[in-house]
């Protein structure tokens, strides 16, 4: 069985509603080819991102994984370990790479790493003194070793490549929903469409399956932050395209642990526990019970 390649892009903290009061061509060709839907961050966790990205990547939810926050400390992914982790015990050969601006994704920062290989992390300037110009600087290291990756994939036996991307999140905590908010959702669709054409590009693209994932974890209030049931926190998206992807604006049930479901699901990843709750995309009849 020949393996396709992934990309799953992760942008931190994008509110639907403003998502879509944005330009933002690079996403807007993944959801012409596929879709982009919203849908609800599962009732079992909180909308904070250390239990949303590990159940993305891992397809159990937080009450099985058991992260709650972002202190990661004692968590179970070790027995529900993310799908980078899982394709590289049963597929060796599969290529695959994960870089990311917050550290816990990819270092053992704060009980990390949630892909468990860890990854790239970019080297920017943190903490209080850390200004917007850093924060570019952190998502577009991110972005450009991800696209060197791209281009530089062997056409068989299939990849993955995690992306992460940091700023939106970073701008709503410090200054609310507003103008830099807005700044960072357009350089993210920027970054997005480097990444696109790095692929687009490849020599042997038209011999090669492609699956293309967008997500994000959790909105934001107005005035900044998340963590809550507020629909503006709760509601999160899911853009795909690309392999076993069904190509529809029909409404679709989704839950974010189908990120996991649709990966395994076209990796031909199969022994799930009972506990794994993901689902290919388009499948989902109901929501998953936490
Ligand atoms: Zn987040």
């Amino acid at each position: 069985m020949s393996r396709p390649h992934i990309l799953f892009v992760g942008i931190d903290g994008v509110r639907y509603d403003t998502l879509l009061e944005q330009q933002t061509p690079a996403l807007d060709r993944v959801a012409a080819d596929g879709f982009l839907q919203d849908l609800q961050v599962n009732a079992s966790g909180p909308t904070i991102s250390g239990p949303s990205w590990s159940t993305m990547v891992s397809g159990v939810l937080p009450p099985t994984h058991r992260i709650f926050d972002n202190n990661l400390t004692d968590h179970d992914l070790g027995r529900y370990p993310d799908f980078i982790t899982l394709a590289g015990r049963a597929f060796p050969e599969v290529q695959t790479f994960a870089g990311a601006d917050w550290e816990p994704l990819v270092s053992s920062h704060s009980g990390g790493p949630i892909f468990a290989g860890g990854g790239f992390l970019s080297d920017r300037r943190r903490g209080k003194k850390a200004t917007a110009d850093d924060w570019h600087v952190g998502d577009q290291q991110v972005a450009d070793r991800a696209t060197e990756q791209l281009a530089g994939l062997a056409s068989e036996p299939g990849s993955i490549t995690f992306v992460y991307q940091h700023g939106v999140d970073t701008a709503g905590h410090r200054e609310g929903v507003g103008e830099r908010y807005r700044e960072f959702i357009d350089a993210s669709d920027r970054r997005l469409d480097q990444l696109l054409r790095a692929v687009d590009e490849r020599p042997t693209r038209d011999h090669e399956d492609w699956l293309i994932i967008i997500a994000t974890d959790h909105g934001h209030i107005d005035e900044g932050g998340h963590g809550g049931d507020h629909p503006a926190e709760r509601t999160a998206w899911i853009a795909a395209s690309g392999t076993g992807v069904p190509a529809t604006d029909e409404p679709l049930i989704l839950e974010q642990a189908d990120v996991a479901g649709h990966v395994h699901h076209v990796l031909g990843l199969t022994d799930q526990p009972p506990e794994f709750v993901g689902l290919p995309f388009g499948t989902r009849t109901e929501p998953a019970r936490g």
